[in-house]
């Protein structure tokens, strides 16, 4: 029995060779009880993988006090003697880190980023600052943190032993699955031997080479390009400036693209485009990448090397994420090339579309169809996220042909002329994607709430993520405006029994009067919420306006049944 561990390993699916330079940590293996007693185990909630998404939505149903069991076949974070994978991590993920109490531990870990820079040669020829930019100016994040994503996993695996709730067992790998009316059944194999796990609902959070795909029979549309890098991640005694800097063509590798980038503990990420014939472990060796350091960086520059390896990428999306009890999220649901930082970070907002639904459902405050909403709002990210950076690849990697003429085309004139500068993608960093096809989001909705600060009745500052907080996994609706008494009462009898919690957001001249009354003299609250004047927003628990509207009448009462996948008749499904 104990062999079978051993026996079943896979691989996770990246392409990394040799070397490692991170210490990661090792958790301990407990002998599920399950094993001991001999008894199928039963949860209503099995979370399998402990990679960044799996691990966010178990803290995400911890802090909402929801039990689940979460398994993985490692016993660490990351990926064992390969280099970091994820580095940057967009303004939605650090304001759900922010609502999971891990996001100041981030920020002083991490670099803060916004300025971002493209060479073509010695050329400048595109550059951009994140805060100017209305998808990222308001919120208390700041646009980008860079920081290895280990920290993070690591983090998150401590904060969930902080909540409770969750159970997280390691060297737990799932070989087998099946589902029917009743359950999910999960076969699972640990040093200790095997056992069997039924299951209301199970997350596939197992990555890029999911063996429940097979299990399920998922469909998945894909295109696997020949385009491969090398990363190098050193440090300098003398840092280079903490902006992004990318080149598409880069005199030091041959004119290929190249991406630099700062992350934690002074570690440089540089990534080195290769020649399509070029032999990867040459390319990667030591050696090799010094000559190439110097190249860039002058002879004398002194460099310690942290990891050094190649990969490939491919982009994939499933064609549904959710097949029956098992719901599909982060990489085990689409992979994406990493230009632009999308793929690990529309994990991370997967997990926390799914942890409030899953919540509201076992507390039955919704409708189990609110579940089916999962796949209408992810996949449509997926679908976008797969497109966006397949369009970046291209860029980076074209077809000879028209492909090739268009990129030098295009390079020439941001040379010359700013308007052809938003031409030149060498990715279009991530952003929380808009959700126009989900019944749970009425007029207005859709759009991410960024976490902006206002002023609470006694002065003191508050975020969203506060408010949020305070309403413990239940909606919010913000009622801009200086409320009518007729209104109020009935914007109260309207929202009486709902999981909801009001909340009266008054100009800064308007003095505010009770905990629940809150001021917001720049306007900025208003304006995460996408609302003007007098009107009301609904806010999900995932700061997603879920409806908006002027008047307090059954319109409100519409959208928030929506928002709980409840039909308008009131009948849920
Ligand atoms: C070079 C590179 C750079 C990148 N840069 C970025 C970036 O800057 N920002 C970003 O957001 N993303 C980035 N990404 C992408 C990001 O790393 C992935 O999208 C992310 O790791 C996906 O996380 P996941 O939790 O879905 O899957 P994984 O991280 O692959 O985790 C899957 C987990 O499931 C476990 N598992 C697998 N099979 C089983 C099983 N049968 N039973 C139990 N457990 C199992 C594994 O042990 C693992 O812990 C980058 C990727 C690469 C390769």
């Amino acid at each position: 029995m104990q062999d079978r561990y051993a026996e079943t390993a896979f691989s996770n699916g990246y392409q990394f060779t040799s070397g490692s330079g991170y210490q990661l940590p090792e958790y301990a293996f407990v002998t599920p009880p399950e094993v001991s007693s001999g008894q199928v185990g039963h949860e209503q909630i099995v979370i399998v993988g402990a990679g960044i998404t799996g691990l966010t939505l178990a803290c995400a149903l911890a802090r909402l006090g929801v039990r689940a069991v979460v398994l993985d076949e490692d016993n660490t974070v990351g990926v064992k003697g390969a280099s970091s994978r994820g580095i940057c991590y967009t303004q939605k993920s650090l304001e759900i880190f922010d609502r999971l109490g891990i996001y100041p531990r981030i920020a002083a870990k991490g670099i803060q980023w916004s300025v971002g820079r493209t060479f073509a040669g010695k050329d400048e020829v595109y550059s951009f600052d994140l805060r100017q930019q209305s998808a990222y100016n308001l919120s208390s994040q700041p646009p980008f943190i860079n920081i290895q994503q280990f920290y993070i996993e690591g983090y998150l695996v401590e904060r969930i032993h902080e909540l409770g709730d969750v159970e997280l067992r390691w060297k737990n790998r799932v070989i087998g699955f099946e589902q029917d009316t009743d359950a999910a059944t999960l076969t699972v194999t640990t040093p200790a031997g095997d056992y069997r796990l039924r299951a209301d609902h199970v997350i596939d959070a197992t990555g890029s080479r999911s063996p429940f795909h097979q299990w399920v029979g998922a469909t998945l549309t894909g295109r696997k390009g020949d385009d491969r890098w090398c990363i190098a991640d050193v440090r300098f005694p003398d840092r280079p400036p903490g902006e992004r800097h990318t080149w598409i063509e880069a005199p030091f590798n041959e004119n290929r693209a190249v991406w630099q980038h700062l992350m934690g503990d002074d570690v440089w990420r540089i990534d080195y485009q290769m020649a399509p014939d070029a032999d990867p472990a040459y390319v990667s060796r030591e050696d090799v990448v010094r000559e190439r350091l110097a190249r860039q960086f002058g002879p004398d520059m002194q460099v310690e090397i942290v990891w050094v390896g190649p990969y490939a990428y491919r982009s994939e999306c499933i064609d549904r994420m959710r097949h029956g009890r098992v719901f599909f999220m982060g990489d085990a649901a689409k992979v994406v090339s990493p230009f632009g930082a999308r793929g690990g970070n529309t994990g991370i907002a997967d997990a926390d579309n799914l942890a409030w639904k899953l919540a509201a459902v076992i507390r039955q405050q919704a409708s189990p169809r609110l579940l089916d909403t999962f796949h209408d709002e992810r996949h449509e990210a997926a679908r976008q996220n797969v497109q966006v950076t397949h369009r970046t690849a291209r860029f980076l990697r074209p077809a000879d042909g028209m492909e090739r003429t268009f990129r030098t085309a295009a390079i020439s004139l941001a040379r010359q002329h700013l308007f052809a500068r938003s031409l030149i993608n060498t990715g279009r960093m991530a952003v929380a994607n808009t959700y126009t096809q989900s019944p749970a989001c009425q007029t207005g909705g859709g759009q991410s709430v960024q976490n902006v600060r206002f002023a609470w009745a006694d002065g003191s500052a508050g975020t969203v993520n506060d408010l949020l907080l305070w309403a413990q996994g239940n909606f919010l609706v913000l009622a801009f405006g200086d409320l009518a008494p007729a209104a109020l009462k009935r914007l109260r009898t309207l929202t009486d029994h709902a999981p909801v919690r009001v909340v009266l957001v008054v100009d800064g001249q308007t003095p505010a009067r009770a905990r629940e009354h809150v001021r917001d003299p720049q306007g900025h609250l208003q304006g995460a919420c996408h609302v003007f004047g007098h009107a009301w927003a609904l806010v999900r628990p995932d700061s997603y306006v879920a409806a908006t509207g002027e008047s307090i009448d059954a319109g409100l009462v519409d959208a928030l049944g929506a928002a709980l996948g409840v039909t308008s008749e009131g009948a849920s499904a």
